[in-house]
C-alpha cells in the first residue's frame, strides 16, 4: 500500500498509509492524542475523527481544551439531551439545539404539549449519564432530501429546515444558530441532508461533526428550562428550551459554575436595588431606568471625569437635541439601515420626526456650518447625548440591554495625513480613561472590510485599515484581525476589557467612516485650497454609560472606590451623648467636600454597624466618649481592620488620598 504525506500545524510531513483516517494520524502521533482526539480540523475544515486523509492536506488535531474542542463538546452534548429527552418523553419532537457561549440548549415540543418543569432536570441528567456511559457512537450518513423527509416524518421542525435547504433557501435565511442543523449543500439541485445515528432508535439532522462517540463527554450540567419561540418568530409556535453547561474537565466545569454563582452574587439589577441606586418602574416600562441619588451622584462623578478628561483631551462639547427630523435620517441612512433599531416614527404640524438612535447624523451638521479649513482639524465634537433604541421586550437585560441610554459619544473629523496618528492618540486616551476605573487587561480587536459589502475606494480603505493597525502596533498591544467584520462604511478597532472575575465586555470602539462625510457632502479647505473631504472617526468610549455604569457595578461588586462611593463614609456616634461631637465631625467633613452620612444612635450600634457594610460604605466612623475627649475616630475601613484613636486631621488626609489616587 502506497503512503500518503499530511502537513501538521508545526509544518511538518507526516507518513500515512493510504486510507488512513485523522484518528489512525492521532494515534500514530501518540496514544495520549490518539485518546483525546475529538475531531480533525483538515484544510481549514472541521470534520469528523473517522474522515479519510488525502495526500497533501493540512491536518490539525482537535482536543477538548481549546475553543474548537469546547464547542464540539457542547454541540455532541446538545444531542445527547435530545435523546435522553425524546426517550423520556415519548411521542415529542425536537426543533434545534446549537451550542451557545459556555454551553449549549435544544428546543423541543413535548407531546400534548406538556412542560418542562424544574425538577426534570435531575431526571434528564440522568438518562444522559446512561447514554454516555454507553460511548455511543456518532454515525454519519447522507440522504437526498426527499429521503430525509421521510426519516424524520414524524417531526414538524426537522422536516421545515430539510424543506428549506431543498428550496435553497439555506441558513442564510435562517437564524445563524440553525445552520448548526440542516443544511450541508449550497444549492437546492444537489443539496444532500446530513444525519448522524447514535442508536437504532435516535438519530439527529446535523452538519456535524461530533467527538467520536459519547464517552468523550460528561462534564456538563443542565442550567434551566425555558421558553423559545419557534424561529424566534412569535407567530409561531413556543417551544420549550433546555439549557446547559459543558467544558473539557471537571475542574474546567466547577470553575465555571463558581463563576456563575459569583456573577450571581454581582448581578447589577439586584444590586442596584440593594444599595437604592437605580431602578425600573414597570409604570415606566421596559428598558428605561430611573437614577436613585446615590446612583445619580456616581454617575455625576463618571460624566465629571468623562468631562475633564475630553476637556484636557482636546474636544469641543457639543449639545443636540433627542429629537430629530425623518429627511436628517434619510440623508444619513439610517432609515434605509437602521430603521429597525429605530422607534417609531411621530407625525407633527411639519414633518415626521424620530428620537434619535445616534447622535452622528447632527454631529455631521455642526461640521457642516459654516467653511471648514484644515487648520481647524483634527476637529473633535463630543457630547454625553442621549438615544433611543427599540430591542425587543425579551431581549431587555437590565442596564446591559436598555431603550434610553447616554453614550459618551465622540465624532472625530480629520484629514487623511492626521488618521494614523489621531487614532494612535485614541488608543492610549481610551487606554489610559478605563485604567482609571481599575480595568487592566484589554483585548484588541480589528475589523477589516468585507469587500462584498462596502463603501468607499480601495484607496481610502487602505489608508484607514493601515491606519488602525500602525497604531496597533505602535501603541504596542497584541490585537486579533477579524477579516472582513467590519461594517460597511469603515474599518474598526473594538475595545474589550476583563473584570474582575474574568468575564469579558466589549466596551469602546473607535470606528473609521467615509459613508457620512460622504452623504452630507461635509469638506474642508485644504493648505493647498482644494476642498476635500474629511474622514470621520466614530469614538465611544464607556459605550453608554449606563451599560458602563452596569458593568462597574459588577466589577466593583458594589464596593465603589471611594472617589466614586456615592457615600465615602458614614459616622456612627456610639450613644446620645455622642451625638453634639459626630455632628462635628460631619460638619467638618462636609466642609471639606467629602460626601458622608451620619446615622444617630437610635438603633443599637451593632446594627448600624451592620446596615452601613450592606451599604458597602468605604469607612464606617464610630465615634465614642474617648473620641469626644480628644477630638479622633474609630475608623472602620471596608474589608479591613478598625483602627481606633485615629485624629480627625488624619483620617481627612487618608481619605483624600484614597480619592486622588482613585484606589
Ligand atoms: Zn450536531
Ligand atoms: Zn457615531
Amino acid at each position: 500500500m502506497s503512503d500518503i504525506a499530511v502537513i501538521l500545524p508545526d509544518g511538518s510531513e507526516r507518513s500515512l498509509p493510504e486510507a488512513s483516517t485523522i484518528a489512525d494520524l492521532a494515534t500514530g502521533i501518540s496514544r495520549r492524542l490518539g485518546k483525546d482526539a475529538l475531531i480533525g480540523l483538515v484544510d481549514g475544515s472541521e470534520t469528523d475523527l473517522d474522515t479519510v486523509l488525502v495526500d497533501g492536506q493540512q491536518v490539525e488535531i482537535v482536543v477538548p481544551d481549546s475553543e474548537r474542542g469546547l464547542h464540539t463538546i457542547r454541540h455532541s452534548t446538545a444531542h445527547v439531551l435530545a435523546q435522553a429527552v425524546l426517550e423520556l418523553w415519548p411521542g415529542s419532537t425536537f426543533a434545534i439545539g446549537p451550542p451557545i457561549e459556555d454551553g449549549f440548549y435544544y428546543d423541543f415540543a413535548l407531546a400534548d404539549g406538556a412542560t418542562f418543569h424544574e425538577d426534570d432536570l435531575d431526571k434528564i441528567d440522568a438518562k444522559m449519564r446512561e447514554i454516555i456511559k454507553a460511548r455511543q457512537p456518532f454515525v454519519r450518513s447522507e440522504l437526498a432530501p426527499a429521503a430525509a423527509l421521510e426519516l424524520m416524518s414524524d417531526h414538524l421542525y426537522k422536516s421545515e429546515i430539510i424543506q428549506m435547504v431543498a428550496s435553497g433557501e439555506k441558513a442564510s435565511e435562517l437564524a445563524s444558530e440553525m445552520a448548526e442543523d440542516g443544511d450541508s449543500a449550497d444549492g437546492a439541485a444537489e443539496a444532500v441532508i446530513s444525519f448522524y445515528r447514535n442508536t437504532d432508535d435516535f438519530v439527529d439532522m446535523c452538519v456535524g461533526p461530533h467527538v467520536p462517540h459519547t464517552g468523550h463527554l460528561g462534564h456538563f450540567k443542565l442550567m434551566k428550562v425555558a421558553g423559545a419561540y419557534w424561529r424566534g418568530d412569535v407567530d409561531r409556535p413556543m417551544l420549550q428550551r433546555i439549557y446547559g453547561t459543558a467544558w473539557a474537565d471537571k475542574k474546567q466545569l466547577a470553575a465555571h459554575l463558581v463563576r456563575l454563582e459569583e456573577a450571581e452574587k454581582r448581578d447589577h439589577r439586584k444590586l442596584a436595588n440593594e444599595l437604592d441606586l437605580l431602578s425600573f418602574p414597570s409604570e415606566l416600562g421596559g428598558g428605561l431606568a430611573v437614577w436613585h441619588p446615590k446612583g445619580a451622584a456616581i454617575r455625576k462623578i463618571m460624566e465629571d471625569y468623562s468631562r475633564e478628561r475630553h476637556l484636557n483631551g482636546g474636544y469641543e462639547f457639543v449639545v443636540t437635541p433627542n429629537l430629530a427630523s425623518g429627511k436628517l435620517f434619510e440623508t444619513s441612512g439610517h432609515l434605509d439601515f437602521y430603521a429597525d433599531g429605530m422607534y417609531p416614527p411621530m407625525e407633527m404640524d411639519n414633518g415626521t420626526y424620530y428620537p434619535k438612535p445616534m447622535n452622528c447624523p447632527i454631529h455631521c451638521l455642526i461640521f457642516r456650518r459654516g467653511q471648514r479649513s484644515y487648520r481647524e482639524l483634527p476637529l473633535r465634537l463630543f457630547e454625553l447625548g442621549t438615544v433611543y433604541r427599540y430591542e425587543r421586550a425579551g431581549t431587555l437585560h437590565g442596564l446591559m440591554r436598555i431603550r434610553g441610554f447616554t453614550q459618551d459619544d465622540s465624532h472625530i473629523y480629520c484629514s487623511e495625513e492626521q488618521l494614523a496618528e489621531e487614532i494612535e492618540s485614541l488608543l492610549e486616551f481610551v487606554v489610559s480613561v478605563l485604567k482609571a476605573f481599575t480595568f487592566e487587561d484589554f483585548t484588541f480587536n480589528l475589523s477589516t472590510r468585507d469587500p462584498k459589502k462596502s463603501v468607499g475606494s480601495d484607496e481610502v480603505w487602505d489608508l484607514a485599515t493601515k491606519a488602525l493597525k500602525d497604531a496597533l502596533d505602535k501603541f504596542g498591544v497584541p490585537y486579533e484581525v477579524k477579516e472582513g467584520d467590519a461594517a460597511f462604511y469603515g474599518p474598526k478597532i473594538d475595545i474589550d476589557v476583563r473584570d474582575a472575575i474574568g468575564r469579558s465586555w466589549q466596551l469602546s470602539t473607535i470606528q473609521a467612516d467615509f459613508n457620512l462625510p460622504e452623504r452630507f457632502e461635509l469638506e474642508y479647505v485644504a493648505a493647498d485650497g482644494s476642498r476635500k473631504q474629511p474622514i470621520m472617526l466614530h469614538r465611544a468610549l464607556f459605550g453608554s454609560i449606563e451599560r458602563f455604569f452596569g458593568v462597574l457595578l459588577e466589577h466593583f461588586a458594589g464596593n465603589f472606590p471611594a472617589w466614586l462611593a456615592p457615600i465615602q463614609a458614614t459616622i456612627l456616634p456610639v450613644a446620645q451623648d455622642h451625638q453634639a461631637y459626630a455632628d462635628e465631625v460631619y460638619a467638618k467633613l462636609k466642609a471639606s467636600g467629602f460626601r458622608v452620612d451620619l446615622v444617630e444612635a437610635n438603633d443599637p450600634l451593632g446594627k448600624r454597624i451592620r446596615n452601613a457594610k450592606q451599604q458597602k460604605v468605604p469607612y464606617i466612623l464610630v465615634v465614642g466618649a474617648d473620641d469626644v475627649a480628644a477630638g479622633t475616630l474609630g475608623v472602620n475601613p471596608r474589608g479591613g481592620e478598625v483602627d481606633r484613636d485615629v485624629p480627625l486631621d488624619d483620617f481627612m488626609t487618608k481619605l483624600a488620598a484614597d480619592i486622588e489616587s482613585k484606589a
